[in-house]
C-alpha cells in the first residue's frame, strides 16, 4: 500500500459509499474530515473525562481543564506564538473576527477612520467590518484583483493612508486558491501604523505559519476546515494588543469580581472566553494538529501540490470549462465554470456518482460579480486526496456535460 493510502485508512468516512458509489471527497475547502485519532480523542474525552473546567476542585474537572489548556499550548507552538495567553479559543474563524471587529472597533475606531479588506474575502471577513464601519461612520475599503484572481499590491500601496486603523485579508481565498502576499502586506500595514488581521481558515491547514515570523497582529482560524471538530476555533492576538481591548461578551470565566456596581475582567486569555467553551473541540483541535504534525507539512505540500498541477492540466481537457482563478501563487483550490451549464446541475449530477464538490458562490459574492459568473463548482483537495479521484471528477464532468448539453 502506497503512502497516501496508508493515511486514507486514518479517515473512516473516506471508505464510505455514497449512491452506491465510493465517496470522493473534494469539499476540503467548506470542511475537512476527521481522522480517527481526533474522533477516539473526543469519545474517550466524553466517556471518561467530561467536566467543567475552571470552576471545579474535584478530580475529573482539574483534569479536564488541564487537558484544555494543554491544548492551548500545542495550538501556541503549532502556530509559533509566544505565551498562551495570546491563544483564545473560540466558536471558529467568523466568531474570531466578530470579536475583534466588535472589540477592536468599539475601543479603537472613529468617524471617517478606515478599514481595508480584499475583494476576495469570504462573507465573514466583509460583513463583521461593514457592521462595526457602519456603526462608527468609519470607511470601508477595498483592495481590488486582477482578472488571474491576485491581489493588486500597488492599489494597496495608494489605498493605506494616516485613517487606516486595520487591514484584514485571507491567506488564502477558499475560492479561487490564492495565496496572498501576507508578509508583504503585513509590513506596509505597519509602516503606516495600522494593524492586520489575516484570515487564515484555509491556509491553516495547508502550510506552516509562524506568527512571530509574520509579525501578524491577529490570526484567525477554524477547527474544522484542519481535521479538527465544529464549533471550536482560534484568535491569535498580540498580548499588548489583546490586553489593551475591552472584551467581547460577558459572563462566566471572563470576570475578576462581580458586584451590582462594578466588574472587573479576568486576566488573558479568559476575558475573551465568556461561558462554558467547547472543552471536547479544543482537546479535540490539539488531537487534530498532533496528527497534521505526525503527517508533517512536507508530505501535505507535496501531495497538494501534485493535485493542483495534476487536476489542472486534466481538467483543463474538458471542452468549455474555464478555471476561475490562476494566480501564479496557489494552493489546492480549483475552481471552475463549463459553458452553458450551472453550477448546481454539474454538482447534483456528480453526487450521483459519489462525488463531493462544492457549487455556488462560496460565501463571496462580490468576488462572483467581480468574475460575471451566478457561483462556480469547487475541487478543494486535502493530502488524503489521490489523482484516481481526480480521474474520476473528470470522467464524472464529461458524463454530467453529455447529459446536460
Ligand atoms: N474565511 C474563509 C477564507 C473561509 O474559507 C471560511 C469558511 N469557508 C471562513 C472564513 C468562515 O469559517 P467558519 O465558517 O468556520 O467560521
Amino acid at each position: 500500500m502506497d503512502a497516501i493510502n496508508k493515511i486514507r485508512n486514518d479517515f473512516p468516512i473516506l471508505s464510505r459509499k455514497v449512491k452506491g458509489k465510493q465517496l470522493v471527497y473534494l469539499d476540503n475547502g467548506a470542511t475537512t474530515q476527521k481522522p480517527q485519532q481526533v474522533i477516539d480523542t473526543i469519545e474517550k474525552y466524553y466517556a471518561y473525562e467530561n467536566s467543567n473546567i475552571h470552576r471545579g476542585v474535584h478530580t475529573l474537572s482539574q483534569e479536564a481543564t488541564t487537558k484544555y489548556e494543554e491544548a492551548r499550548e500545542t495550538v501556541k507552538s503549532f502556530i509559533g506564538a509566544g505565551k498562551n495567553e495570546e491563544i483564545i479559543f473560540t466558536k471558529g474563524t467568523t466568531d474570531s473576527i466578530n470579536l475583534i471587529a466588535s472589540s477592536f472597533g468599539k475601543k479603537l475606531l472613529k468617524k471617517g477612520d478606515e478599514i481595508i479588506i480584499s475583494a476576495m474575502e469570504h462573507h465573514s471577513n466583509i460583513v463583521p467590518w461593514q457592521m462595526i464601519c457602519e456603526e462608527k461612520e468609519a470607511v470601508l475599503k477595498v483592495i481590488p484583483i486582477n482578472k488571474k484572481g491576485e491581489l493588486i499590491m500597488e492599489a494597496l500601496e495608494k489605498l493605506v493612508s494616516p485613517k487606516t486603523k486595520l487591514i484584514a485579508v485571507n491567506h488564502i481565498s477558499n475560492t479561487l486558491g490564492t495565496i496572498n502576499p501576507i508578509k508583504k502586506i503585513i509590513e506596509i500595514a505597519h509602516k503606516n501604523n495600522a494593524l492586520v488581521l489575516i484570515d487564515a481558515a484555509q491556509s491553516i491547514a495547508h502550510t506552516p505559519l509562524n506568527v512571530v515570523d509574520l509579525d501578524v497582529d491577529f490570526l484567525v482560524f477554524s477547527g474544522h476546515k484542519m481535521f479538527a471538530p465544529t464549533g471550536v476555533g482560534i484568535l491569535y492576538g498580540k498580548e499588548a494588543l489583546l490586553n489593551d481591548l475591552p472584551p467581547y461578551q460577558g459572563g462566566g470565566d471572563m470576570i475578576k469580581e462581580v458586584t451590582f456596581e462594578k466588574t472587573t475582567y479576568n486576566c488573558l486569555p479568559h476575558k475573551f472566553e465568556a461561558g462554558t467553551p467547547n472543552i471536547a473541540g479544543g482537546i479535540g483541535l490539539a488531537s487534530a494538529i498532533d496528527y497534521i504534525k505526525k503527517i508533517g507539512f512536507d508530505t501535505i505540500l507535496k501531495q497538494e501540490k501534485a493535485l493542483l498541477a495534476y487536476g489542472t492540466q486534466e481538467l483543463l481537457t474538458i471542452d468549455g470549462l474555464r478555471i476561475i482563478g490562476s494566480a501564479d501563487n496557489k494552493t489546492s483550490v480549483i475552481s471552475f465554470v463549463i459553458d452553458g451549464i450551472h453550477p448546481f446541475d454539474i454538482g447534483t449530477i456528480i453526487d450521483q456518482l459519489g462525488i463531493a464538490v462544492r457549487t455556488g458562490h462560496h460565501c463571496t459574492q462580490p468576488l462572483m460579480n467581480f468574475f460575471e459568473i451566478p457561483g462556480t463548482i469547487r475541487a478543494s483537495f486535502a493530502f488524503y486526496n489521490t489523482k484516481e479521484e481526480v480521474d474520476i471528477l473528470v470522467k464524472g464532468l464529461k458524463r454530467a456535460i453529455n447529459m446536460l448539453l
